[in-house]
This record gives structure tokens, C-alpha cells and sequence, in this order.
């Protein structure tokens, strides 16, 4: 659970620095709407993946992980008007609510919503031998974020960057004893990164609305 203080920390660091965004804010009320669990990244987070998109002068983006299409929106509107956003979601509910989001917001022509299994889209965009990404978001089922940084590093380039969400878990992270597939699978993501000669890589923990947690930071150097 968030302490109070840090939500209101979030609260004044929202109101101060993000624009107020009817979009957004229609995005978020037809997601609570439609059931979709909370779940999605802050304004404040949002913001920083979207200057992301801005440092690296991303034209594609790969994002793991739709939900209602919040980040989606926020990363895809960094884009130019060639750029493309390939976003992947298993859920058909979390992928209906999405499409409607992001063509509300004018992106449609812009973001690809792929449904299904993650994994099942990134072999298929394989096999489509899909141009490599500038940025990728990982934001699905933790268990499986070896398997995604393993696919982010086939979709890369030298300069790409891999950003990992809720990487620390409330401190569980650090937990070498832990069972929990989503603390044992990110731990093996820790570890990969790492060890991979192609990756420079950190990250940052983070406290606010949504809790103690972080985001894995990797940018691909080789
Ligand atoms: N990135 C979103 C945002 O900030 O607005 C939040 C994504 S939410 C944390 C994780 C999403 O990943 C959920 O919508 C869930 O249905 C989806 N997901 C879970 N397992 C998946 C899988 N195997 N393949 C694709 N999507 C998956």
C-alpha cells in the first residue's frame, strides 16, 4: 500500500508539472468503467517513458503489456507522424477497452494492438521479420520478463531502450529466498541484464500513488 505521503507527494508533482488532459482523464474513467484493474503506470510515470521516447527519438516502440491503453497513448503521442507503436495484450476485454482509448485519442494510425499471448505476437512479428524497436516497454505477466528481454534484445539496435516496470515489488526483489514467480522471474531479468555484454543497464525505485516499486532501465550498447 502507497503511504499517504507519497501520494501526496505524487498528487503536487502531477498538478505542477503535467497539463490537465480531458484524453487521459476519459481514458482512465472508461478503463475504472469497464472493470479494468488499476494497474497502469502514473501520470508522472507516463510522462517520464514519454520524454524517453524524446531522448532516444524513437519512431518505433514496442510496448508488452496494453491494459487500457494509458501508457500506450502517453508513449505514442511522443511519436512523429510516421512512427509506429506495436502494443501486445493478451486480454480481449483489456484489448477492446484499448482500441476505443486509442482511437478516442487520434492514434490509431499510429498504434498496433496485437491480441493474444505475448510471446505467440513477438515469434509472429519474428517471423514478419519485424524492423527492430527504439524503445521497448515491458509491462505484462512478470514471470515471463526473462523471455520478453530476451525478445527485446532480438528487436534491438544499438541505442534501443529496454525499460522494465514493477521491478522491485516492495522490496521483494531482494528476496534470493522468494517463490513467487513474479520475484523469481524478474530476478532472472536482473541477472541476464547484468551478465549481457549488449547492455548497460540500471534501475530506479520508485515510490507514489501506486507504492514502492521501479523500473528496470537497460540500454542496449552493442
Ligand atoms: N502498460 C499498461 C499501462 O501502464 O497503462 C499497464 C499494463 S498491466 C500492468 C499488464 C497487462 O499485461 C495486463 O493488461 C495483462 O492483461 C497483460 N498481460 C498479462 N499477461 C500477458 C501475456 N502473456 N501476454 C500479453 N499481455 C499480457
Amino acid at each position: 500500500m502507497p503511504e499517504p505521503i507519497w501520494t501526496d507527494v505524487d498528487e503536487y508533482l502531477t498538478t505542477t508539472l503535467i497539463p490537465a488532459d480531458p484524453v487521459l482523464d476519459a481514458v482512465m474513467s472508461a478503463n475504472k468503467a469497464a472493470g479494468l484493474p488499476a494497474i497502469d503506470v502514473t501520470a508522472a510515470q507516463a510522462q517520464f517513458l514519454q520524454m524517453l521516447v524524446h531522448l532516444v527519438s524513437a519512431t518505433r516502440v514496442l510496448e508488452i503489456g496494453t491494459l487500457g491503453g494509458y501508457s500506450t497513448i502517453w508513449l505514442a503521442r511522443a511519436l512523429p507522424h510516421d512512427g509506429k507503436l506495436i502494443t501486445l495484450e493478451y486480454e480481449e476485454k483489456h484489448a477492446q477497452v484499448a482500441l476505443k482509448n486509442i482511437a478516442d485519442a487520434g492514434l490509431s494510425r499510429i498504434v498496433e494492438l496485437r491480441q493474444g499471448r505475448a510471446a505467440d505476437s513477438l515469434a509472429q512479428l519474428q517471423a514478419e521479420n519485424a524492423e527492430p524497436f527504439d524503445l521497448i516497454f515491458i509491462d505484462a505477466d512478470k514471470p515471463n520478463n526473462p523471455v520478453y528481454l530476451e525478445w527485446a534484445l532480438k528487436f534491438s539496435h544499438p541505442g534501443t531502450f529496454i525499460v522494465v516496470d514493477n521491478v522491485i515489488r516492495d522490496g521483494k526483489i531482494s528476496d534470493a529466498s522468494s517463490t513467487d514467480p513474479s520475484i523469481t522471474g524478474t530476478r532472472t531479468m536482473f541477472e541476464q541484464m547484468g551478465a549481457n555484454p549488449r547492455l548497460k543497464a540500471t534501475a530506479l525505485q520508485t515510490v507514489g500513488a501506486k507504492g514502492y516499486d521501479g523500473f528496470a532501465l537497460a540500454l542496449v550498447i552493442s
